[in-house]
C-alpha cells in the first residue's frame, strides 16, 4: 500500500471511531492509535484520566543538538446529527475522492498527518526530541491537556508546538494566503441575570417580570459593536488578505476597515466575517431561559453571552467593558469561562522553516500569522512562554464561507488531495526541523 493509501486508511478508520464529546470516549481512539503505531514498531502510552476518556503520547529522543518539538492535535469531535448528513458522519466513507465523517477536517486529518510524521521520524536521528500527544476534550474545555500538564507534564512538554487553529490556505487575485494562527482570541463566557417577583400571570402587576428586566440587557448586548482594530498579529493577514484580493488599504482610517470587510463579506461572507471577528470584540447572546410555567410571572431569567477579546485585552479591560456596557441596569454577572487572550512570535526558528517548507510546496504562496477567532489547546503552551503554532496546512477549496461552516456543521469532509498536501508540508517541516542534515 502506498504511503497515501495508508494515510488515507488511517484518516478513515479513525473517523469511524465515534468521539462525540461529550460523552468523548476518546480511550477507543487513543486505543486505535497505540495499535497502529505499534504495528510499525513505535512504541507509545495512553494516560487514562477518567473512564473512556485518554491521551495518547510518545516521545523519541533526539541528540539534544536541536530543540524538541511536540505534534499536537486532538482525538474528540463535536457532535454530529445523522439526519442532516448525506453521508453517515461516523462512516468515515471514501467516495469521489473525499473522506466523508466529523473530524474530517477539525481535527482527525491532522491526528492522522501527525501520527503518521511521527511513526516515519521515530527511527531516525533527531536533533530534539519529538513528542506526539493526541489529546482528549479540546472540544469541552481541554481537560485532556490540562490532565497532561498537571500530572506528566515532564513527558510532553517542547521547546515548541504545532496544533490546529491555522494553516488555511485561500486563493485570492494574487496567489495563494495561507494563515498561520500565532494567537488566540480572549474567551469571555459570561452570564448575568435578572430577578424579579412571582405572581399568578392573569395579574401581571402583582409580580416583577424578570423577563422583561432581561430585554434591556439584551438589547445592549445585541446593540455592541466592537470596533475593527489593527492588532497584530491578525491584522498582517487581514491586510494581506484585503490587498490579495484587490481592496486598497492604503488610505483607510480605522473606522474604515470594516467598510473593506463589508465589501470583502460581499464576495466571500466567510472571508470577510472572520476577518472583523479577528479584529474586534464579539458578543454573542449564545443561551437565555427565563420562567417556570405559562401562568407565573417569571422571577429570573438567565442570559448567557459568548465573548471574545483580542490580543491586548486583559481580564480588568474585559470586566470594565462589561459593566459599562449594562450601566444602569439591575443584574448579577457570573463569569462561566475567563481565558485572556495568548500570543506567540513570529520571529523563531520554527516559524521560518514552516513558511519555507510551505513556499516548496507551493511555490509564490504568502504565509501570515492570525489570531484565530476561536480557541484551541495551544494557549496552555502558549501562557508557559513556549511558542505554539496553529498550523494544520489545507488548500481551501472554493467558497471559504462554505468551506468554513463544514467545521462542526453539516458533511464535514476532506479531499484526498487535501490530506496528501497536510502531509507533505508538515513532514517537511518536521523532517527540516528535526533531522540533523539540515540547517
Ligand atoms: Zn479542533
Amino acid at each position: 500500500m502506498s504511503s497515501r493509501d495508508n494515510l488515507v486508511k488511517l484518516l478513515s478508520n479513525l473517523l469511524q471511531i465515534d468521539t462525540s464529546n461529550p460523552p468523548g470516549n476518546e480511550s477507543n481512539a487513543a486505543g486505535f492509535l497505540r495499535d497502529w503505531l505499534s504495528e510499525r514498531g513505535v512504541e507509545s502510552e495512553i494516560v487514562e484520566f477518567e473512564k473512556g476518556r485518554a491521551n495518547l503520547f510518545s516521545r523519541v529522543k533526539g541528540s539534544g543538538e536541536g530543540p524538541s518539538l511536540l505534534l499536537l492535535s486532538h482525538t474528540d469531535v463535536v457532535p454530529a446529527d445523522p439526519a442532516r448528513w448525506k453521508i453517515p458522519p461516523f462512516s468515515g466513507a471514501v467516495k469521489d475522492g473525499y473522506i466523508w465523517g466529523r473530524g474530517a477536517l477539525d481535527m482527525k486529518s491532522m491526528v492522522a498527518v501527525e501520527t503518521m510524521v511521527f511513526s516515519e521520524m521515530a527511527d531516525k536521528r533527531l536533533k530534539g526530541d519529538l513528542v506526539l500527544l493526541a489529546a482528549a476534550d479540546e472540544e469541552k474545555g481541554g481537560l485532556g491537556v490540562k490532565k497532561m500538564l498537571e500530572n506528566s507534564m515532564g513527558k510532553i512538554i517542547a521547546d515548541y508546538v504545532i496544533n490546529e487553529g491555522g494553516g488555511e490556505g485561500v486563493l485570492t487575485k494574487k496567489g495563494w494566503l495561507f494563515d498561520i494562527q500565532t494567537a488566540e482570541r480572549g474567551v469571555f463566557w459570561y452570564r448575568v441575570q435578572t430577578r424579579g417577583s412571582p405572581a399568578h400571570g392573569s395579574v401581571p402587576g402583582l409580580g416583577v417580570n424578570a423577563i422583561e428586566r432581561m430585554r434591556p440587557l439584551l438589547n445592549r448586548v445585541s446593540e455592541f459593536k466592537g470596533a475593527c482594530e489593527r492588532v497584530d498579529p491578525s491584522w498582517r493577514y487581514v491586510e494581506s488578505l484585503l490587498k490579495m484580493m484587490g481592496l486598497s488599504v492604503e488610505e483607510v482610517d480605522v473606522n474604515n476597515i470594516e467598510i473593506l470587510l463589508n465589501k470583502l463579506a460581499e464576495t466571500d461572507r466567510g472571508l470577510g466575517e472572520s476577518a472583523k471577528a479577528m479584529l474586534q470584540v464579539t458578543m454573542t447572546p449564545t443561551m437565555i431561559h427565563g420562567g417556570v410555567k405559562e401562568n407565573v410571572v417569571p422571577y429570573e431569567c438567565n442570559l448567557t453571552v459568548d465573548c471574545r477579546v483580542p490580543p491586548g485585552y486583559s481580564k480588568e479591560r474585559v470586566k470594565n467593558m462589561i459593566t459599562g456596557l449594562f450601566h444602569g441596569l439591575e443584574y448579577e454577572l457570573e463569569f462561566i469561562q475567563e481565558s485572556e487572550p495568548t500570543v506567540s512570535p513570529v520571529d523563531t526558528p520554527l516559524y521560518r522553516v514552516i513558511e519555507n517548507s510551505l513556499l516548496k510546496q507551493v511555490p509564490g504562496a504568502r504565509l501570515e500569522p492570525t489570531t484565530k477567532t476561536g480557541g484551541t489547546d495551544s494557549r496552555y503552551f502558549r501562557r508557559m512562554g513556549i511558542p505554539a503554532y496553529g498550523f494544520q496546512p489545507l488548500m481551501v477549496e472554493g467558497n471559504y464561507y462554505e468551506w468554513s461552516r463544514m467545521m462542526h456543521g453539516d458533511n464535514e469532509r476532506i479531499s484526498i488531495e487535501n490530506l496528501d498536501f497536510c502531509y507533505r508540508v508538515l513532514k517537511q517541516v518536521v523532517d527540516s526541523f528535526m533531522s540533523p542534515h539540515h540547517g
